[in-house]
């Protein structure tokens, strides 16, 4: 049967699932879309000020599937950590989708983009001076069929863009004054990234919330969904981060944050903040990390 829309978002929310979202989409998706016309899609992958950490998620917690996924359902292109290429011969990949893949292509940007003057985020050279990430934003951004900024860094700055912000960091969504799709997010779930890509592939442009972002994804309320918010209402709080009871009073930011941690858990199903003691430090809002300090 074809995987629908309709099917494909009740799979994205169906989140009493035993398995991770990925493991059980991927075969579907990647029926859909060896089923459809048109060949492998392209996909760039961009990386700029970050820690690679949003990588290290999307490769860590699918596997094996996500070598299936990047194999043999999209073509990925151009993915600094992941390819063989490097130089000239990388850098001919972007050129080559700027001039004869206009319009065909997923773009995916990870890390934020520095607007100060300086040797702040450079990519390759041309003359023998290094060419700034966000002149490759701006040209790939031109020609992109679709954007993704992928992590808090690319949504919205991130931790380079908090206080003292020596390179002037922002996201793409500011950098490049249009609106793109953000998988916000430190690091982003990689059911997230894989669930918004998959869409956009096969439906094209999901629902999006007013900081553009899915709203598969991140249309609830940590707090509404919490196992601790009985004891919150109980006003039973915890006074040290190994006793039980709700982690308001020890900083937790899940009543202003949005994302369905509670319910799709981490690590292959293992856990989230809450339940490992944590609290929610609110990664997937805006404004992070400063408008949530502090965060403990
Ligand atoms: S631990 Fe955080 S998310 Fe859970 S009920 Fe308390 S304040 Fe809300
Ligand atoms: S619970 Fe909060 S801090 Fe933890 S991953 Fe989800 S949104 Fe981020």
């Amino acid at each position: 049967m074809a995987l629908t829309r309709r099917k494909f978002l009740k799979m994205c929310s169906g989140l009493a699932l035993t398995a991770g979202f990925s493991q059980v989409l991927i075969p579907e998706v990647y029926r859909a879309l060896t089923a459809a016309a048109g060949g492998k899609p392209t996909v760039i992958w961009l990386e700029g000020m970050n820690c690679s950490g949003c990588s290290v998620s999307l490769l860590n917690s699918v596997h094996p599937d996500i070598k299936k996924v990047l194999m043999e359902i999209i073509s990925l292109e151009f993915h600094p950590n992941l390819m063989a290429a490097s130089g000239g011969l990388a850098l001919s990949v972007y050129e080559d989708a700027i001039k004869n893949k206009k319009g065909e292509y997923l773009l995916i940007i990870e890390g934020s983009i520095p607007t100060k003057s300086g040797k702040y985020c450079e990519i390759g050279e041309k003359d023998g001076e290094g060419i700034p990430m966000g002149e490759w934003v701006t040209r790939l951004g031109d020609s992109a069929k679709s954007i993704i900024a992928v992590g808090q860094c690319a949504a919205y700055g991130g931790i380079p863009a908090a206080a003292g912000n020596y390179t002037g960091a922002v996201g793409v969504q500011e950098y490049l004054k249009k609106p793109v799709i953000n998988i916000p997010g430190c690091p982003p779930h990689p059911d997230w990234m894989m669930g918004t890509i998959s869409h956009v592939l096969l439906f094209g442009m999901p629902e999006l919330d007013l900081y553009g972002r899915p709203k598969m994804f991140f249309g609830k309320c940590i707090h509404d969904n919490c196992e601790r918010r009985r004891d919150y209402d109980k006003n039973k709080f915890a006074k040290h981060f190994s006793e039980e009871g709700c982690l308001y009073e020890l900083g937790c930011k899940g009543p202003v944050t949005y994302a369905d941690c509670p319910q799709r858990l981490w690590n292959n199903r293992v856990s989230w903040c809450v339940q490992s003691g944590a609290g929610c430090r609110g990664c997937t809002e805006p404004g992070w990390p400063d408008k949530f300090s502090p965060l403990f």
